[in-house]
């Protein structure tokens, strides 16, 4: 194991931002990661963990230990007519695990396909996409404490999953190192092609499913011709969350802009919305509310927002931290001011 010291890191984010981690270190196993937790001068150093930077904005230079994920490997625990389990190692690529799903007939993550980054990074924020969510197939997820160096398992529930959310990211945010995840994946057909692109896509190319390597080749080329590839234009995917509204703030919203784009939901909200009481389940996509205030296709010096997708950000080229983050400052502002609404980042800032 080596430390390095003050290490660049542009190509370990997709932003491609420039920053100095002022130390840097990869762990390939388990015991990698307790030694980094039980060195003494490490100790009381601030940590941040790293798999494949595609969720990370780099404000500036971070003053102490960046640990790159470089755990690997992939084995099905157990197996019986229905189901398989199978248990990923942290530092394997998330694209890789659904190819190793979609290879044996298995379901459960085909519509997760292509969402960049790492597997161990995959809880943070309950990773979603084309109407799927990783909660839906988690079983559990290892990690270790970085205080005591020691292991622990948690449960679905204690991972407290929510709209790209989880614990995570949220009481114990920096506490654990994630390790590894287990998935039971399904050998059944459990096809789900409701989500309203998906299917109008598989209609127009007239697409029947037969296995879910359809659904994961289908969301994969979907994916290609909507998304900016960072490695053509770095970003970091959608920089803001999507909004949720109570359906009275719909209804009003709806007068003055007969127009806007609404989704009634149910998955991954968390605590659940009671439709009863007029809690919010209506999802409003960021990206509207951003186009609205003029903001799409802008570029201020280095940075600006993506001409065809308003919910993300981009660097045209040797941009800061602290640009992007001032430039979704001003959209924050905007959208606040236009639409008293608040836009949450779904981008880690560091
Ligand atoms: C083009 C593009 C499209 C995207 N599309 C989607 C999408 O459809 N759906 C979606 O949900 N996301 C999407 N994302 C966001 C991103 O791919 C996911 O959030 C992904 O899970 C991040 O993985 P990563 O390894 O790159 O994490 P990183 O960016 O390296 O880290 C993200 C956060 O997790 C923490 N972290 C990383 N590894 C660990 C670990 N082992 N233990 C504990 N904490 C850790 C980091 O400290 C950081 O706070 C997209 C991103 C891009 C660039």
């Amino acid at each position: 194991m080596q430390i390095q010291e003050n290490y660049n890191l542009s190509k370990l984010n997709t932003f491609s931002i420039s920053a100095n981690a002022e130390f840097f270190v990869e762990a390939h196993t388990e015991a990698d990661l307790v030694e980094i937790f039980t060195l003494p001068q490490f100790r009381n150093i601030k940590k941040v963990f790293l798999g494949g930077g595609s969720n990370v904005l780099f404000t500036k230079d971070f003053d102490g230990l960046v640990i790159l994920n470089k755990l690997k490997g992939i084995e099905i625990l157990k197996e019986d007519s229905k189901n398989v389990i199978v248990r990923c190692m942290g530092g394997e690529i998330w694209h890789d695990l659904v190819t190793f799903a979609v290879d044996r007939g298995l379901w459960g993550i085909e519509n997760l396909s292509l969402i960049p980054g790492t597997v161990g990074a995959a809880p943070m924020q309950n990773i979603g996409a084309y109407g799927a969510e990783l909660k839906d197939v988690l079983e559990n997820v290892e990690a270790i404490d970085i205080n005591t160096g020691k292991n622990k398992i948690f449960s679905k529930e204690e991972c407290k999953f929510g709209y790209r959310d989880s614990i995570f990211k949220n009481d114990l945010k920096g506490k654990y190192f994630i390790t590894a995840v287990t998935l039971k994946l399904s050998k059944v057909e459990t096809k789900n092609i409701t989500y309203k692109i998906l299917q109008e896509y598989l209609e127009r190319n007239k697409i029947e499913i037969k296995n879910s390597k359809d659904i994961s080749d289908a969301v994969s080329r979907i994916r290609k011709s909507k998304l900016p590839d960072p490695i053509i234009i770095p970003n970091a995917g959608s920089f803001f969350k999507n909004v949720f509204v109570k359906p009275a703030e719909l209804e009003k919203l709806k007068k003055k802009y007969p127009e806007i784009p609404f989704f009634w939901e149910e998955k991954g909200i968390s605590p659940q919305p009671s439709p009863s009481k007029g809690e919010g389940v209506i999802k409003v996509p960021a990206g509207w509310f951003i186009e609205q205030c003029g903001w799409k296709g802008k570029r201020i010096g280095n940075v600006g927002v993506h001409d065809k997708q308003a919910l993300v950000l981009v660097n045209f080229g040797g941009a800061t931290g602290e640009e992007v983050l001032n430039l979704a400052n001003k959209i924050m502002t905007a959208v606040k001011e236009k639409f008293g609404l608040g836009l949450l980042p779904e981008v880690n800032l560091i």
